[in-house]
Order: C-alpha cells, then sequence, then structure tokens
C-alpha cells in the first residue's frame, strides 16, 4: 500500500511522503520522538451466517501514524467514534493491532508479550477517565500504590514501599492519612488524583490520560489539570491526553491531532490548530465552541450537520465528504494524500481552504512541500 509520490528535503534529510495513509505526520528525526505510530490499524470482525465467518470489519482505526516527542504533550481530539480511545489501548498494548506497528523509544513493542513486555508496561502507564471504575474498591489507597511498585520491582522492602505512597500521595495533594482508606471515601475529583498517583508509583516515562477530567465537576476539572501540568515538569512526562473537549486540549497541549472516524486529518501545533486551522473538519469543530464574549462569537459558525457514517461503510473517498461543505466531485472519487500544507502542518484533504472566502486552492499547488495525488 502507498505508493511513493513525492519526496522532498526538510533539513537535510530525505522526507519520503506517501500517497496514502503510509505518511507519518512528523517532520523531525526518529529519535526525537518517545511513542512512533506507524501505519496502524485497528479491525474489528463482524461474524454471521451459520458458519460464523467474517462478513464485514469495524474499521475503528484505519491507518494511523503519528509521533510524541518527548516531554511533550499532544493531544487527540475528535468526536465520540472517531477511534481516538482505540489508538491510545493500541499503544498500551490492551488491544492487539490488526497491522501496522507500535514504537517505544526505538524499540518496537507490537509483538511483545509477557516478560518481554514487562518492562515498556512499567514506563507506559495510563489514567482513565472514570475514577470510580479504574480503582479496586477492596484494597486501601496504599495497597493501590505499593502494589504495581512490588510488581515492578521498583522498591526493595516494605519500608520503602511505604515511604513512596507517602511521598506521592503528597505530591498528589493528599495527606498520609488517606493511605488506610478505601477509595468509596473519596470525591472524585480524591479519586482522580490517587489514580495519578498510582500512575507515577512506577516512575513511567510516558503516560496516557484518556479523557481524565470528563467525569469531574468543573472546578475539580481544573485542579486536575494544573495538577497534571505540574507533575509533567517533577517527573519529566510525556502525555498522550485524549479529550473531546478543544478548551481542555488547547490548555493542556503542545500539539495536537485531530481524528475523524478512524483518520488523522488534521495534526499541527496548538496555535496552528485553533489559529489557523486547514481542514475544514476541524474548522467546523472550532466553530461549534461557545464563546461567553458576544464580541468574539461567530454569526457564521459553521454547524456540522448528520452523524459520522458507519466505520462498517466508509465513505468513498474522502471520509468527510458526507458532511463537508466544501465536497467537490473529485472528494468522492479520491482518497485525499496527507499534505505538509505548511512546516509541521498537516492535513488530509484535496484543497487548501480560505474559511474566510470559502475559496478553495488544490492543496498540491501550495508552496513545495505538499504532495500531488
Ligand atoms: Fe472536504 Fe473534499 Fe477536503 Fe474531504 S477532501 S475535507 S470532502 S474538501
Amino acid at each position: 500500500m502507498g505508493r511513493m509520490s513525492v519526496v522532498r528535503r526538510l533539513n537535510g534529510a530525505l522526507i519520503l511522503a506517501m500517497e496514502s495513509s503510509t505518511v507519518t505526520a512528523m517532520s523531525t528525526r526518529a529519535d526525537d520522538y518517545l511513542v512512533e505510530v506507524k501505519d496502524v490499524y485497528e479491525w474489528f470482525p463482524i461474524k454471521g451466517g451459520l458458519l460464523g465467518r467474517t462478513i464485514a470489519h469495524v474499521k475503528a482505526v484505519d491507518g494511523v501514524s503519528f509521533g510524541i516527542r518527548k516531554g511533550e504533550t499532544m493531544g487527540l481530539v475528535g468526536e465520540s467514534g472517531s477511534g481516538k480511545t482505540t489508538i491510545g489501548r493500541c499503544i498500551m498494548k490492551l488491544l492487539p493491532v490488526t497491522k501496522g506497528n507500535v514504537i517505544y523509544d526505538g524499540t518496537d513493542i507490537t509483538k511483545f508479550k509477557g516478560q518481554k513486555f514487562r518492562p515498556f508496561r512499567r514506563r507506559m502507564q495510563m489514567v482513565f477517565q472514570d475514577p470510580y471504575a479504574s480503582l479496586d474498591p477492596r484494597q486501601t489507597v496504599r495497597s493501590i500504590l505499593t502494589e504495581p511498585m512490588k510488581i515492578h520491582h521498583t522498591v526493595r522492602t516494605k519500608q520503602e514501599a511505604n515511604a513512596a505512597a507517602e511521598k506521592l500521595i503528597d505530591t498528589v495533594g493528599l495527606n498520609p492519612d488517606h493511605l488506610s482508606r478505601f477509595p468509596h471515601e473519596f470525591s472524585g475529583g480524591q479519586r482522580q488524583r490517587i489514580a495519578v498517583a498510582r500512575a507515577l508509583a512506577v516512575n513511567p516515562d510516558f503516560v496516557l490520560l484518556d479523557e481524565p477530567t470528563s467525569s469531574l465537576d468543573v472546578s475539580v476539572q481544573a485542579q486536575i489539570l494544573n495538577l497534571l501540568k505540574k507533575l509533567q515538569g517533577e517527573y519529566n512526562l510525556t502525555y498522550l491526553f485524549i479529550s473531546h473537549n478543544l478548551s481542555v486540549i488547547r490548555h493542556m497541549c503542545d500539539r495536537v491531532a485531530v481524528m475523524y472516524l478512524g483518520r488523522i486529518v488534521e495534526i499541527a501545533d496548538i496555535s496552528t490548530i485553533f489559529n489557523n486551522p486547514k481542514h475544514p473538519y476541524t474548522n467546523a469543530l472550532l466553530s461549534s465552541v461557545p464563546n461567553i464574549d458576544p464580541r468574539k462569537r461567530k454569526m457564521d459558525a459553521e454547524i456540522l450537520e448528520g452523524d459520522v457514517p458507519s466505520p462498517v461503510n466508509i465513505p468513498s473517498g474522502c471520509r468527510f465528504r458526507t458532511r463537508c461543505a466544501y465536497a467537490t466531485p473529485k472528494c468522492q472519487e479520491q482518497f485525499p494524500p496527507l499534505v505538509e500544507i505548511e512546516p509541521h502542518h498537516w492535513i488530509e484533504c484535496h484543497y487548501d481552504i480560505d474559511f474566510k472566502t470559502a475559496r478553495p486552492t488544490l492543496s498540491s499547488e501550495k508552496g513545495s512541500s505538499t504532495i500531488t495525488p
């Protein structure tokens, strides 16, 4: 898959840009990345008939490539069903990928299992959306924090484990008395602090944050987000931050990838995405964010119409064409390549659209860094 269509030079290195999904949306050296996702597919089979044969697939992730640089917060945003949580689970190896590769700190971990994967499991931790469900109700907080330390041999004695638990609980803003309590004795925000402490218990260098504040009150959300930012600096962490909330993404992330129906349609640094979106889907998502300042409200906001198509029957050509206000016959016939429209800014669209004038230009005509299909 993936006929090479353009070869260009960037920073003295050859960047091979491929016409299909095999393009990795990154333009720095591979060793700058802690995590690399290379052309990953996650298809779930649908069985049917008397013999239980596979009759179709749910294409939850359909050829996704991106890299996460050491020390950065990479955001993953999109509507429900866009595949953002699935790609997070593929990275964490909670799901076996159908095709493609996950590279962690230069090592291809796609096929790693058991003992071989254990050192990477310690380095890669996760904070889930629902702290009520992610903490074992029968364990005390002390046990929740010290158990992973023992499993991964990050402490040698019980005293060391207890001292580390006391330090951790203090770091996340709780006090040592809380160590002897059970999860049901805490509020939602406190439980999420415990979940964060558990993730840090084994000294990870990568943390997947999957909607970590979605189930919390707004006042508590800000506290948890600020805590996560503070800990990132203290523990030198790299984050993948998954959210459907654009305001939270803007507050937390250095770069952001926008997902639609199993693919990344735009990827750039945070200010570029918010100030100069280039994909119609990103533009529509941003238009839908309410603004309390009436002077800044967009009267011509683009409202996304219709539902996300089924991941079983993905539209031909551009998968966003059934909801795109700028779609042309070409969008129905041809799959749009991932194009670097300006340095470090990639879109999967045939056109470079000026959203103020609604005037599309072929993205392949924009600058020297674009890809001609
Ligand atoms: Fe819209 Fe066509 Fe661009 Fe797809 S390729 S986002 S349908 S203009």
